[in-house]
């Protein structure tokens, strides 16, 4: 499948050294569970996380007497299947209209990408879709919107590098009222050198959308780029403080084997990931769902 095929490198650091731990065992013994705990940890799933893993598994083992390795390993999906169900759902809560999209991250992340991947999505799910330019520190981010505005046949609201974020959004949102759109997906600005910076900065964007589009459903996506492993997990605790993050994107997958941060980061967060990027192709944006995901890395 496509996510088998997104997550290859991420399966070679993982599932084949799980394949190959189960192959060497015949019977679960603390050894074995050791050598699971390394691989974990290699794979970037975090020490944290990594023991929280072993720890249910361990006590799973002892409670139901299990020592066939074929029986682990369908524990251990299972493990890992719950660790990444949050209490939240894994879907865009964007209906009925309207609805409004908050996307935010680090520049470099594949922001701008995800936004034009998740317009082209929901435009070919028959919404009415409009992008705003709301990161007006980088004339090549405007730029970049509108190229995928053109891409996807999506409107896209912008205005000169420079210019008051907040004030476009505002513009942004009574064009989506005037035109009857269902989703208004927003860019912001991503710097992160300072906490106190980011908080106005996204707090102006915040307030103007609760004085302007009360109506509509919110949700703030956060983009983080898996390539970049814990320090994923370090920037969705900094955005965490923030803003009330509803959704993880998380980008680049096919570029890295580290995919077990994405194991660190629900468990860590308590944040679903909503989405995951596994190319750079307008159709590599894919619904992130638990059960398909431990499927494509452990079958
Ligand atoms: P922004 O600065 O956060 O807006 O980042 P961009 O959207 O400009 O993306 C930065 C780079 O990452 C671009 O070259 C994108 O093509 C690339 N990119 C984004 N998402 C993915 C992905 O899922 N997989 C791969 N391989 N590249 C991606």
């Amino acid at each position: 499948s496509k996510l088998k095929l997104g997550l290859t490198k991420t399966r070679k650091g993982i599932t084949e050294k799980i394949d190959s731990l189960m192959k060497s065992y015949v019977k679960v013994d603390e050894e074995f569970l050791e050598e699971l705990e390394e691989i974990l940890i290699v794979s970037d799933v975090g020490m944290n996380t990594t023991m929280k893993i072993i720890e249910r598994l361990r006590e799973e083992i002892k409670t139901n007497k299990i020592s066939d390795i074929e029986e682990v390993k369908s524990v251990l999906k299972r493990i890992l299947e719950d660790l990444l169900t949050t209490t939240k759902e894994n879907t865009l809560d964007i209906s009925p209209s309207p609805a409004i999209i908050v996307v935010i991250g680090v520049n470099g992340v594949g922001k701008t990408t995800s936004i034009g991947k998740l317009a082209y999505n929901l435009k070919r799910s028959g919404k009415k879709v409009m992008m705003v330019a709301g990161d007006t520190f980088r004339a090549a981010a405007i730029d970049q919107l509108k190229v995928w505005g053109e891409r996807t046949g999506v409107n896209v609201i912008h205005q000169q590098e420079g210019s008051d974020p907040a004030a476009i959004i505002y513009d942004a949102i009574q064009s989506a009222k005037a035109k009857k759109t269902d989703v208004l997906i927003c860019d912001t600005a991503g710097r992160l050198h300072n906490k106190k910076n980011l908080m106005n900065e996204l707090g102006k964007v915040f307030k103007i959308i609760e004085r302007e589009y009360p109506e509509a459903r919110k949700e703030i996506l956060l983009v983080l780029d898996a390539t970049t492993g814990q320090n994923a997990i370090q920037q969705a605790k900094t955005f965490k403080e923030v803003a009330d993050i509803t959704g993880i994107t998380l980008t680049k997958l096919d570029g890295t084997a580290k995919g077990g941060v994405v194991l660190g980061i629900t468990s860590e967060l308590d944040i679903p990931v909503k989405f995951i990027g596994v190319g750079e192709g307008v159709g590599d944006l894919q619904p992130f769902n638990p059960k398909d995901f431990v499927e494509a890395l452990l079958s």
